[in-house]
This record gives C-alpha cells, structure tokens and sequence, in this order.
C-alpha cells in the first residue's frame, strides 16, 4: 500500500518535528530508530524492523511502499527519504534520520542521537544537521498518495498515530537441562564445560540484566537456582496425565509469559560451529526467531537458519499451548572456536542475544561514528597552475605566510603529507629554493567535491605527480 499521507503532507510533518523528540514504542532511550519510526507511523500507519538502524534495508518488506536506494556518485537524495548510515557509525548498529534537502554533495536530515542523548534528561530532540554523503548508505522513498481535496482536508484534522504506554514483557528465560525433582541432566559435556551449568552460570543471568534494563519483567524457569528442568517437568506431567501442574502446562496456566527462550548448547564433532534457532512448526518464525537468529549471525555464527521441527518435547506442547516459544542453540559446546567466542564475548554476546528479543537496541550509543582519518603520509610533487596561499598550519585558519612566498603559476612543491580540512585537501611541503626556511608548510590543493572524499579522484590547482 503507498502512503495515506501526500508528499506534500509527510513534507510539512516532517518539518513539526524538528525540535521534539520521539520515541512511538515508548521503550527505553528516544534512539535514530524512534524518529524514523514515528515518520513510518504518520506515513503507513505502521512502524519500522529491525534491532539497530543498519537492519532497516532489509529487514522490512518495502514491496509497494517504497524504493530503496543504494548511493551512488550520481544519486541525490529528496526531501522526505528516510536515510540509513552503514556500520561504522552507532558503534556498529548504523543511524537514521529523514532529508529535509539535499544537493549531488550534501543532505540536510533531521536526527535523533547522534550526540548520544537517548538517555539524557531531557532526552536529544530531532536536530538538523548537514552530513556528507557515505558509501554505503541506503535511502528509502515512500511512495506518497495522490494528493485530492479529500486527504487534503483529513490530514489536518488526523493527527499521527499515539502509541500507548509500553509496560514492558514478560519473558521467560529457560536453561535447558538440569537438576531437578525428576532428573539430573547435564546436557552436552566438552571442552571443560558442561551446557546445564554453562547457561545458568554465563548466559541466562546477563540476558536478564539487559532485559530487566528496558522495562521487561524476567521470569526464571526454577526460579533463581534455575534448579528445575522444563523438558522433564513437562514430561512427567504427561506421563501422570497432568496437564496443568508440570513443566509448560504450569508455565501456561500461573506465569502467563509473553515470550520464551530457553538456552542449549549443541553437540557433534569438533568442526561442528554455529548456533541456529528451534521452532514449533505449528508457527512461522516471528520477528524474535529472526532477530536471534540474525544476531548468531553477527556473533558466534550460524549453521542454519530458523528451524521447524516437530519432533522436540517443548517446541510441540507449546506450539499446542499457543505459547511464544522457541529455543536457541548458542552455538556448539564441541566447538573450541564456539566455546572462546562464547566466553570471551560473554557481555556482548548476551547483549545482542538480549536486544533480538526486546526487538531493538538497548543502550544505543552516539550515532556520530569515532573520529576518522584526516591525515595520511603520501608522497608527491605538486606544480601549482595558480596563486595560492601558503599558510604555517593546515586549514583555513592556519596563519597564512607572506604574499611573495605563496605558491605562483608553474611553482612546484615536494609534499610528505596530504590533510583532509574545512572542505579543502592540503600538502604539507618544504621550499625547495635555496636559502629558505626548512620548516613545514601548508597549501590547499582543491576543494573536496568528490562524494567519496577522495583525493585522487579530485580537480587540482594545479598538477600532483604522486610518489
Ligand atoms: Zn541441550
């Protein structure tokens, strides 16, 4: 469906909200993700996917409601595409923000968090601010409606959609295995490890913190001690024909949980990596089982995707019980590879784990990726086909030296440094005319009009022969 909302109303939307800050799901912390999200909600009546900003590309179906772009050196953005930053900025999760205008060599958004105010009191309202163009960087344009006189006259009575207050969760985290009343399970066993004690001690307890963190209530099959094993509770409520007091029966009828995940660790031979996500075939994979899915990806590895079965305990009495459930294999115990990216990403590796289930970034960071290179140490001799300044520091501030001294028509300087500054590239060079000073200088040698800021690719004052 294209957009209820003309271009020329997402336009004047798009302008109200400078200023305000956003945050539809009402989750913790008004990230990039929240303002492009409440855009989506005024446009399509319907949100965004994806963990971090970077996911938004291909997470969601765009299918007749919008086209993606890849940039390009030709490509300009318009007013009213949602843009997506790549890897390297948000620590890894990308950014977003929406046009406002746009030339072939800048954009002008509006943004949420590129300071990293998504937890400020107040929290970082949408800012506008002029970025270069990067590679790669995607940008989504809606597809507006027609504009006729009759939604010409709804939209200003109609406002965005509100959403309610979001409570939270509750989740359920289970460790697979374990000593129970029943049994004493230990699971797979290698490498020094065995996966019932692995998961209660490592896992589980870190997934609850970074859910507990955004507002979820965490439930812990066994409670603290996790000292209960939900296959062969459920099992033994089977085998003594009670359905409402053992394993899931239980968990279905007194927690009532919104989600379950319950943590193993697999076996087979030590080449064997990867983890991959079980569900009930009763069920298509939700956005959880993808999300988990995805962030095994990004983490340990995956050996496969999201997979039914209808063979496994849980997976077929909770695909009865209607329970959201599905149950991830972290990766292989077997596995020395799996097992040290395990133990020396434990924080990390539980965080993303955590975020696919809370379907969004927790703790999102500063979008402004760190500082990047400016100054690189390449050789060359440049000739000058003009007048140009000579300053004793790089950039425009830099102290310029006297007239007589500055580069003239067909003058050439040996260089040992090129600096990326206010717009321009400089070279850092020593006069070659006997006598004169041997200290360093600095002369601009183009403006950057090349999207990808590559020197080599520019128009030079002149001739560089490059070393
Ligand atoms: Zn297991």
């Amino acid at each position: 469906m294209t957009s209820i909302r003309t271009y020329k109303q997402a336009i004047s939307y798009l302008k109200s909200m400078e200023g305000h800050a956003y945050n539809p799901d009402n989750a913790y912390g008004v990230q990039c993700f929240d303002l492009a999200n409440q855009y989506w909600l005024y446009l399509f009546n319907h949100g965004l996917k994806g963990v971090g900003a970077a996911d938004i590309p291909t997470w969601n179906n765009f299918t007749n409601e919008a086209t993606v772009y890849e940039n390009t050196q030709s490509f300009q953005a318009l007013p009213g595409d949602v843009v997506i930053f790549n890897r390297n900025y948000g620590e890894g999760y990308g950014h977003v923000g929406i046009v406002l205008k746009a030339t072939l060599n800048s954009i002008t958004i509006l943004e949420q968090n590129w300071l990293g105010g998504a937890y400020w009191t107040p929290p970082e309202v949408a800012t506008r601010r002029t970025h270069g163009y990067d590679f790669p960087m995607w940008f989504i344009r809606p597809f507006y409606a027609k504009s006729t006189k009759l939604n010409a006259v709804k939209s200003k009575s109609k406002p965005a959609r509100k959403a309610k207050a979001n409570k939270g969760k509750k989740i359920m985290l289970v460790a697979g295995h374990g000593k129970g009343a029943y049994s004493n399970d230990p699971g797979a066993v290698a490498n020094g490890y065995n996966e019932r004690d692995f998961n209660r001690k490592n896992i589980i307890p870190r997934v609850k913190k970074y859910l507990e963190s955004v507002g979820h209530t965490v439930v812990l099959y066994g409670g603290k001690t996790m000292n209960q094993d939900l296959y062969q509770d459920t099992r033994y409520g089977q085998q003594v024909g009670n359905y409402s007091d053992y394993g899931l029966y239980w968990v279905k009828k007194n927690v009532k949980p919104d989600i379950i995940v319950e943590f193993h660790l697999d076996a087979a031979s030590p080449q064997a990596s990867g983890g991959h996500v079980i569900i009930s075939d009763r069920y298509p994979a939700d956005d959880i089982d993808k999300a988990l899915s995805s962030a095994l990806g990004k983490t340990v590895g995956k050996i496969r995707g999201v997979t039914p079965r209808n063979d496994l305990l849980n997976a077929n009495v909770t695909g009865r019980l209607n329970l959201n459930y599905r149950l991830i294999e972290l990766g292989f115990i077997t596995s020395k590879h799996d097992m040290n990216y395990i133990t020396n990403n434990l924080d990390s590796f539980t965080k993303r784990i955590a975020e696919a289930i809370n379907g969004r970034q927790i703790g999102a960071k500063a979008s402004k990726p760190k500082e990047k290179q400016t100054v690189w140490n390449w050789k060359g001799k440049f000739t000058a086909d003009r007048t140009i300044k000579v300053r004793k520091s790089p950039g425009l501030n830099g102290t310029e030296v006297e007239p007589r001294s500055w580069l003239k028509n067909g003058n050439y300087v040996p260089f040992d440094q090129v600096i990326k500054k206010d717009g321009h590239w400089w070279v850092r060079f020593k006069y070659v005319q006997p006598g004169s000073s041997d200290k360093d200088f600095y002369c601009a040698v183009c403006k950057i009009t090349d999207k990808e800021q590559k020197i080599k690719n520019e128009k030079y004052w002149g001739e560089i022969v490059w070393k």
